[in-house]
């Protein structure tokens, strides 16, 4: 007997960054946040914890108001979900009629959910240097996905080469994931409510310290906020928990404590990097919280892998164009003297 729906027998799933919850391991793979919880966040998480017997608040008030507030928009202009996978996938499931389209080397979501939705749609390779060809966007049809910063490259698409683009195309949607929009300067979410065809995505996950409390949001006009809700109340009202709505109510009103690990992560890629270059490492220029990089003279799975004997973790892609390269999250200073020492350590052995 087969159950399952033929539509899915084939589909392949996205492959999640290992989670060892071994504390020897240095964890360089998921682009998490390395500094702690706030003490407000993790006291507005046990506060609620009391009165888990009741749902959440499907309308997530209590932190769609402040995040609002905070870039600058209105309420009715933002949209919240567990995780931005699950505001992703919404806008995949409901905004590629057309197609959707998408780089060769971004996200890799966006490659799973094209098909769990069977949407149409091209990849389009991004140029020689990893940087992206937005009029190469011009033979497709439908919406059109860009990570801005991408991942895992981290390189960014400027504002300003990506509002002209949108406005000359009033007819097609564009989804811009900012998920690391706080680590650069590109950010477009103040001028997306003012287009009828942009949505903003971001995550709590990578620059707030909360990729476990799951929350991730969309900014963009009432109207497709709300389609957006439309959605939601059709499939999962209660989709953010009482913990995590308040969790991210918290991390806003401690808006201090982000910027200023935002700003120590900035550094510390700064320094990794010119440490890196040092060593003969092609480091791309980045701007988000990890570097994408590549030895001449190691190979990248035996980098990732030989890392990995040391107990530090770091992303290794198994795909085209990319197999040289390594994606590095930005840990603590500490952390990164580590990584930095056994890196010596393993060039001095192939040297
Ligand atoms: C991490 C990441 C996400 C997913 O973030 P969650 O909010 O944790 O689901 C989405 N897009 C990009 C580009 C990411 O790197």
């Amino acid at each position: 007997m087969r159950f399952l729906h033929s539509k899915f027998q084939n589909i392949k799933p996205y492959t999640p960054g290992e989670q060892l919850n071994n504390p020897e391991v240095i964890k360089l793979n998921t682009n998490e946040n390395p500094y702690p919880t706030p003490a407000n966040v993790i006291e507005a998480a046990t506060k609620v914890a009391a009165t888990l017997s009741r749902y959440s608040d499907p309308t997530a008030r209590e932190v769609i108001e402040p995040l609002a507030a905070h870039f600058g928009v209105k309420p009715e202009e933002v949209f919240v979900g567990n995780g931005s996978d699950e505001v992703l996938s919404l806008l995949f499931q409901g905004f590629a009629e057309e197609g959707i389209n998408f780089a060769d080397l971004t996200y890799g979501f966006y490659e799973v959910y094209r098909q769990y939705y069977q949407c149409k749609g091209e990849t389009i390779p991004l140029q020689k240097d990893f940087t992206l060809n937005l009029a190469d966007f011009n033979q497709t049809k439908g919406t059109i996905i860009l990570a801005n910063p991408n991942a895992p490259t981290g390189l960014v698409t400027p504002k300003e080469e990506l509002l002209d683009f949108i406005q000359k195309h009033p007819e097609r949607l564009f989804i811009v994931d900012e998920a690391y929009g706080d680590f650069a300067n590109e950010s477009i979410i103040k001028e997306a409510v003012k287009y009828e065809n942009v949505v903003v995505v971001g995550t709590f996950s990578k620059s707030r310290h909360m990729a476990g409390a799951r929350l991730g949001f969309a900014v963009s006009n009432a109207q497709r906020i709300n389609e957006l809700n439309r959605l939601k109340f059709s499939t999962n009202p209660y989709n953010v928990n009482s913990m995590t709505i308040a969790c991210g109510k918290a991390s806003l009103a401690n808006q201090a404590y982000v910027d200023e690990c935002v700003q120590k992560v900035i550094a510390t890629r700064t320094w990794i990097s010119q440490q890196l270059t040092d060593l003969g490492f092609e480091v791309l220029p980045s701007h988000t919280n990890f570097i994408f990089v590549r030895h001449p003279k190691l190979a990248g799975q035996d980098f990732y892998q030989q890392l990995k004997e040391k107990n530090i973790l770091i992303r290794w892609f198994d795909q085209e164009r990319i197999r040289d390269f390594c994606r590095v999250s930005i840990g603590t200073d500490e952390e990164m003297h580590k990584f930095l020492n056994v890196t010596t350590a393993l060039l001095e052995r192939v040297n």
